[in-house]
């Protein structure tokens, strides 16, 4: 039978190895206590839609804060996954959201960047907490693409939003897992593709 890594196995290698994408014990900060194992047959992350705002072509980058930038500090970190839990290095993870007063830069790539998952599957943005818009709780849209697989397009949500159940797009499967540190929202969200 072919050993699988749990959820815990991958955290506590996350916790210590500093490979990939240079963020070195940095991202091992960030991360979150480590969650249950990792079921063996997972469903693949809900899809959403990507809504208007989509821009190809973001920056390469992890780092979305600028100097000035207004808004709450919040560090978004996870593993692609396939759904027998294998992690998916090399895998392309986009964001792009609002400011924080509910504004997308349409013009430029403020607030959008893309990233390659590390040799362990994980990704790391450090961003600010979005504003809501219009009937919109506050959401990041990312985009999630395996090599030669369908892209994975979706949105994900704040737990204790108070506009969480009056927006119709809002999906319970979606909420991060938050943890706050001094005045850093520590945020968590495992993708899982439709791979084995
Ligand atoms: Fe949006």
């Amino acid at each position: 039978m072919l050993l699988r890594p749990t959820r815990r196995d991958l955290l506590r290698a996350g916790a210590a190895a500093s490979v990939g994408l240079g963020l070195g014990p940095a991202f091992a900060q960030a991360e979150l206590p480590p969650t249950p194992e990792c079921i063996s047959s997972q469903a693949e992350t809900a899809r959403q839609t990507e809504g208007p705002f989509f821009k190809r072509r973001s920056p390469e980058r992890s780092q979305l804060r600028e100097p000035g930038m207004a808004g709450r500090l919040v560090d978004l970190s996870g593993f692609v996954l396939t759904r027998t839990c294998r992690p998916l290095p090399r895998t392309i993870v986009d964001l792009w959201h609002a400011d924080e007063k509910g504004v997308y830069d349409n013009a430029g790539f403020r607030l959008r960047g893309h990233q390659f998952t590390d040799t362990e599957g994980r990704y790391l943005f450090r961003t600010i907490v979005p504003g809501d818009y219009s009937f919109r709780t506050a959401h990041f849209h990312m985009k999630v693409a395996a090599r030669e697989r369908p892209v994975l397009t979706t949105q994900l949500y704040f737990p204790d939003q108070p506009k969480n159940l009056r927006d119709p797009l809002f999906r319970p499967e979606l909420l991060m897992r938050i943890a706050r540190t001094g005045d850093l929202v520590r945020a968590r969200f495992d993708f899982v593709l439709d791979m084995s």
